[in-house]
């Protein structure tokens, strides 16, 4: 348990109606009677206070303040809570006094979830759910994201954890006694209990980065010859679908991505340079970057110049595969047929201009974001980080159940019950949390 007490305000920055200033440490309480001139209540309410200057007494707020008592609160510590008024100048001078009179320190960012942590309020994967809940922008990201906090992926990794460590104690029983001395086979019960954990976790690894898209966005390339349209089209998606949720610009011949929401599901769409032969070798480095965005996207949308209908684009053709949304663009100047096929796939007509076949493109990406994500059951991966460690435990596992006597095969289990223990956190993970809570703000 932390022997300081640290403070910090828990809600954005900006304007609003109120903010939340968390402290919490060994002092907490005896700082909110340094502002408030009372002490700490009955637990878990809230009572109104009104803050002072310890030291001149200047009226600092009329607020809100909850107490929770160690080990009921957040952090595990002492904790209290000021539901302050929202101006900037009201956090600033309560942070002052705490920070002057009252001797606190300012908290660093992450800092009260990684005292959680150390206090066994929750485990790591459910602080890396808890800060991309903070970060989430579409449904299916909060949905995830609550599931992940909630501990869904904590109890399915302990699971396997737990019938891991048992299998190893029959390892060890094999080791440790004759078989005369032993009630069954335990190496045969080993052996059953490996080849079913390593089965589940290859499942749960060849997911197609399921989790891991809803966390990053699926990624969808706009692909096509220069001048067809794709800057017109990517204009005409962003304004029919309002919900843009990040944007960021390129150069024109770099690439330029652009979030939206698609039926919940978090997507980022790429405007490529043109398919072309470049010209110099900024143009050359643009369009090798589109290139490998395009090979790498989980969806592309090939578009085509309908004026010169049924004549395409030789290098746009070679682009369609089994990703592909194929789009003719331009239909307001051609006269299309009703049905086209390019490359034996069914393309749409599209005018990028008049937002002619939208609807329908909208329609047929939405549906093929979404048919991404419903194979699998059971919580999906969602981190890198995970990732690496159920990789590192299948492989221990992999080697153990061939192992050549229970010696080696204990060894092997060893190895992967420690990958597993890692991404809960369980087993010494001290070089990972700088790591995990660097990426949480101040007051989490
Ligand atoms: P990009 O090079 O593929 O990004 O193509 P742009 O989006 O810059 O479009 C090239 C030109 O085609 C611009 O003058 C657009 O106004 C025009 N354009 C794009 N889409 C359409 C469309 O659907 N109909 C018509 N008539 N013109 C279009």
């Amino acid at each position: 348990m932390a022997d300081d007490t640290i403070f910090a305000v828990a809600t954005g920055m900006g304007r609003a109606g109120i903010a939340v200033m968390r402290i919490s440490g060994p002092r907490a309480g005896e700082a909110l009677r340094a502002l408030s001139g009372r002490a700490a209540g009955a637990p878990r309410r809230l009572v109104r206070v009104a803050l002072r200057e310890p030291g001149s007494g200047e009226p600092l707020d009329d607020c809100l303040a909850a107490w929770f008592p160690a080990p009921a609160s957040y952090t595990g510590e002492d904790v209290v809570e000021l539901h302050l008024h929202g101006g900037r100048a009201v956090g600033a001078a309560v942070a002052e006094a705490l920070a002057g009179a009252v001797g606190l320190r300012p908290a660093e960012p992450g800092e009260f979830t990684r005292r959680a942590f150390g206090n066994g309020k929750l485990d790591l994967t459910a602080a890396e759910g808890l800060a991309d809940l903070a970060q989430a922008e579409t449904a299916a990201q909060r949905r995830q994201a609550l599931r992940q906090m909630r501990g869904e992926l904590a109890a399915l990794y302990e699971g396997w954890r737990g019938r891991l460590v048992r299998a190893l104690a029959y390892a060890e029983a094999a080791i440790d006694f004759s078989d005369e001395d032993l009630p069954a086979d335990p190496i045969s019960g080993m052996t059953h209990e490996i080849v079913g954990i390593s089965s589940e976790i290859a499942v749960h690894l060849d997911d197609c980065r399921r989790g891991e898209r809803i966390r990053e966005g699926v990624s969808v390339a706009l692909v096509g010859a220069p001048n067809v349209g794709k800057s017109s089209l990517l204009n005409r998606l962003v304004r029919r679908e309002a919900a843009i949720v990040s944007a960021r610009a390129g150069t024109t011949r770099d690439v330029i991505e652009v979030g939206l929401d698609l039926g919940g599901y978090p997507v980022l769409v790429a405007d490529l340079a043109g398919v072309r032969e470049a010209a110099d070798e900024v143009e050359a480095e643009g369009v090798r970057r589109a290139r490998r965005w395009t090979e790498e996207a989980d969806l592309t949308v090939v578009l085509f110049d309908g004026t010169r209908w049924p004549d395409l684009d030789p290098a746009t053709l070679a682009l369609v595969d089994e990703r592909a949304v194929v789009v003719v663009n331009k239909a307001d100047l051609a006269a299309l047929p009703a049905e086209m096929r390019v490359a034996g796939r069914p393309a749409l007509a599209v005018s990028a201009l008049t937002g002619v076949g939208l609807g329908a493109l909208l329609g047929e990406m939405t549906a093929r974001v979404a048919g991404a994500f419903t194979a699998a059951a059971g919580p999906p991966l969602t981190r890198e980080r995970h990732r690496a460690a159920l990789r590192a435990c299948h492989e221990a596992l992999e080697r153990g159940r061939g192992a050549a006597s229970p010696e080696l095969a204990a060894e092997d289990l060893r190895l992967a019950v420690r990958a597993l223990g890692r991404i809960t956190g369980r087993v010494d993970v001290e070089d990972l949390l700088d790591v995990i809570f660097r990426d949480f703000c101040i007051g989490k």
